[in-house]
């Protein structure tokens, strides 16, 4: 393989919130940035100024509502982070974004165990077989048993475990971590934050109880001896399978244990794997060029008021300024300025290869899901698409804004968390969400940066259907239930039935006709 494509290593966080994802993330990129920045220390200082002022917002917003995309170089390995939103009414994001990675780190709060949001993301990571690798984070609190956590992990995620390190002492008297597979001891100063690595010879090393008091050291064989003794053995096969998941043990906060875990992803999570498309699979290291789109996000940077397509290479690499194949319109366009990013900070980028993450101006042209490509006609698959549960009609207050109205709300539906219908018979926009606090970010967003002030009215309905086949059929379902009914954005015909016993009564009375739950379907 291409060593710059061996390299690549894209990986995903999956936790619940609160859990520490941001503090690790922030913790990562300072060792990506000591590693890049080594001697531009004022470049580092305001760089480092711009990721955390990027957090803020999205702190001041309450919930972290976008995923930013994140490229950092450690240890050899070039890293893309593809950041999700925790909350679960985002999780949509989240899953597109778990399309676009080839491992994914899940964090786990010591002290809450196995939460709702990890359940729910892992179940995507294992559906797709996502390579896992655990981090059980503040153990500086004085969090659950060490066995229970990993029992919690093997009975509630499905997923084998390995841990590869293990505590000594918990919470405030936790002494440090010891490595399974080295044999070394990383010992805890929270207060000086001194941290150092020390050799032993095994768990009966003298100097472990020295460091630790016999009752810690006598509570560690035990867990040991269980760990080594009881459990599988770390098998690499099983893990690229998304089978069995390393586990490491640390605290985000005190940048304890975070160096070890960007060492485990650089040795043990793989570099870009082979992807599925409609025609064939297509390898990293074919020389042709292939990407797609699994994120377009309006308004980054609200004083150019750009768009950004996110794009997963999947093969070859390509060099600003290169033309390529837009296959859904069948056209050639030229990748500008592709850009790599560091939270909000953006850097134009002259070469990104398969594994990367990249950014591009998105002129209105791309939609989640299309595929880049040298030339061939092909499509990436499995990419997914999400049929709105909660509905609501947006009625503008400031009527002077339509305009900026009619924009904002074409531009944020393209994001792809919210959809933008039309009735047949009424002029007021009806959108649709998965997660509702969708609809607080929405009507935020328009008044903020689109400057619409708006109301939505829940429209109460038991689900909305995509409705296809012969043309004179569609024709007069949409006459019966023109009340009902509205066209999306690619001018295809849903309606929203407003209970169970009108969808079936159609389904019935209507037997030429399907009644898809999402636009693909
Ligand atoms: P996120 O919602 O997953 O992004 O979580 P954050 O990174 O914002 O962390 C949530 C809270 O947990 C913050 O108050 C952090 O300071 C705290 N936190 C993160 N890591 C640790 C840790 O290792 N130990 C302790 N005691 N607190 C932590």
């Amino acid at each position: 393989m291409n060593p710059e494509i061996e390299k690549r290593r894209t990986f995903a966080i999956v936790s619940h919130p609160d859990a520490g994802k941001t503090t690790i993330t922030e913790k990562f990129l300072w060792y990506g940035n000591v590693i890049r920045e080594a001697g531009h220390v004022r470049a580092k200082a305001n760089r480092s100024y711009t990721v955390s002022d990027w957090m803020k917002i999205e702190q001041q917003r309450g919930i972290s509502v976008s995923s930013s995309v994140l490229n950092f170089p450690f240890e050899g390995c070039m890293f893309n982070l593809v950041d999700t939103p925790g909350h679960q009414d985002f999780c949509e994001d989240t899953y597109r974004a778990l399309t676009a990675v080839d491992a994914a780190l899940v964090l786990i709060d010591s002290v809450n165990g196995v939460e709702k949001q990890t359940i729910r993301l892992m179940n995507v990571c294992r559906m797709r077989h996502t390579p896992i690798i655990t981090f059980i984070n503040k153990m500086d609190l004085d969090g659950r048993h060490v066995l229970d956590l990993l029992d919690q992990i093997e009975n509630v995620l499905h997923i084998k475990t390995a841990p590869f390190t293990l505590p000594i002492g918990v919470g405030k008297l936790l002494k440090g971590v010891y490595s399974i597979a080295e044999n070394t001891f990383h010992t805890f100063n929270p207060d000086d934050g001194k941290q150092e690595i020390i050799q032993m010879t095994g768990p009966d090393d003298p100097r472990l109880v020295e460091l630790c008091g016999e009752n810690w050291v006598n509570q560690f064989k035990e867990e040991y001896e269980m760990v080594t003794g009881g459990m599988d053995p770390f098998d690499h096969e099983r893990f690229l399978k998304g089978e069995m998941c390393p586990v490491f043990f640390g605290s985000a906060v005190n940048n304890f244990g975070v160096r070890q875990l960007l060492n485990a992803f650089a040795k043990l999570a793989p570099p870009p794997m082979v992807r599925n498309t409609d025609k064939r699979d297509v390898k990293p290291d074919e020389d042709a060029f292939s990407a797609f789109v699994f994120k377009i996000q309006a308004n980054m940077d609200p004083k150019h008021r750009d768009r950004t397509a996110f794009l997963r290479i999947c093969s070859g690499s390509f060099t600003r300024g290169e033309k390529v194949f837009h296959v859904r319109t069948g056209r050639e366009i030229r990748l500008a300025a592709p850009t790599a990013f560091l939270a909000k900070d953006k850097e134009v980028i002259d070469h990104a290869w398969a594994g990367d993450i990249v950014g591009i101006n998105d002129p209105g042209l791309f939609r989640i899901g299309d595929t880049l490509t040298d030339g061939e006609k092909m499509s990436f698959t499995g990419i997914p698409d999400f049929a709105p549960e909660h509905f609501a009609r947006v009625t503008l207050l400031n009527p002077l804004k339509s305009k900026q109205l009619t924009k904002g709300l074409a531009e944020l539906s393209e994001e792809g968390a919210t959809q933008l219908y039309e009735p047949l018979k009424s002029a007021i926009p009806v959108v649709g969400v998965v997660g509702e606090l969708q609809f607080d970010v929405l009507k935020f967003r328009l008044q903020s940066e689109y400057g619409a002030d708006v109301q939505l009215d829940r429209v109460p309905a038991h689900g909305i259907r995509w409705v296809k086949g012969p043309e004179a059929d569609v024709g007069k379902f949409a006459d019966e239930y023109a009340m009902d009914c509205m066209m999306d954005k690619e001018r295809n015909l849903v309606c929203l039935f407003p209970n169970e016993y009108r969808l079936n009564l159609a389904m019935k009375n209507f037997e030429n006709l399907t009644f898809a739950e999402t636009s693909q379907g």
